[in-house]
């Protein structure tokens, strides 16, 4: 089946190097325990502006190619290619961020995704679009991400449900049937066989 996979915090462990980068710059003390909220302005109580501001710095930083990937990853995609499914990355991220995206994507995942979808979720210049309708025009039937907003909105597009990582900014929602709560990339792969 077609799948579909979002970047950050699935694939890429954005959060723990983006936490570094704020501690070093703006003089926190976060760690990725506090970050309790997916809107990050919340967390830091600042304006949203403000937030995407600092994510859109760091974004251009040269911290963006050492990410590291999220453990398991790589090998449980691999997995999921020789089950013959096909995998779309579809990102939160601007489209402004494209080359580095694919840099790093060709960096630690050569070849894995047959397409790669920008929703602009931040964007200033570009409409954002919901994961859900990317779902909905690619024939995705099943959505791995960690936000509970995507993850509600590909909920009753993704035939086969939704699958959302687990992290301090939605431990406390309670989920819909169709959307399960992984903790791991072997929790997908034994959710998926
Ligand atoms: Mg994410």
């Amino acid at each position: 089946m077609k799948i579909g996979i979002d970047l950050d915090d699935v694939l890429c462990d954005y959060a723990t190097a983006f936490v570094k980068y704020h501690n070093d710059t703006y003089s926190t003390t976060l760690t990725k325990a506090d970050i309790w909220s997916y809107n990050f302005w919340d967390v830091l109580n600042i304006s949203r502006e403000e937030a995407v501001k600092r994510v859109y710095a760091f974004g251009r930083s040269s911290k963006m190619m050492d990410i590291d990937p999220v453990p398991g990853a790589k090998r449980a995609v691999d997995s999921l290619l020789a089950r013959n499914h096909e995998l779309s990355l579809i990102t939160a991220r601007d489209a402004d961020f494209s080359d580095i995206t694919h840099h790093w994507l060709a960096r630690h995942f050569p070849g894995v995704f047959s397409d790669i979808h920008f929703v602009n979720h931040y964007s200033t210049t570009t409409a954002p679009r919901s994961k859900g309708d990317v779902c909905r025009e690619i024939g995705a039937s099943m959505m791995i991400d960690d936000s509970f907003d995507n993850a509600i909105s590909c909920h009753g597009v993704c035939g086969s449900g939704v699958l959302l990582f687990d992290a301090p900014w939605n431990a406390n929602k309670e989920l819909p049937v169709g959307v399960h709560r992984v903790f791991s990339w072997y929790d997908v792969l034994e959710k998926l066989t």
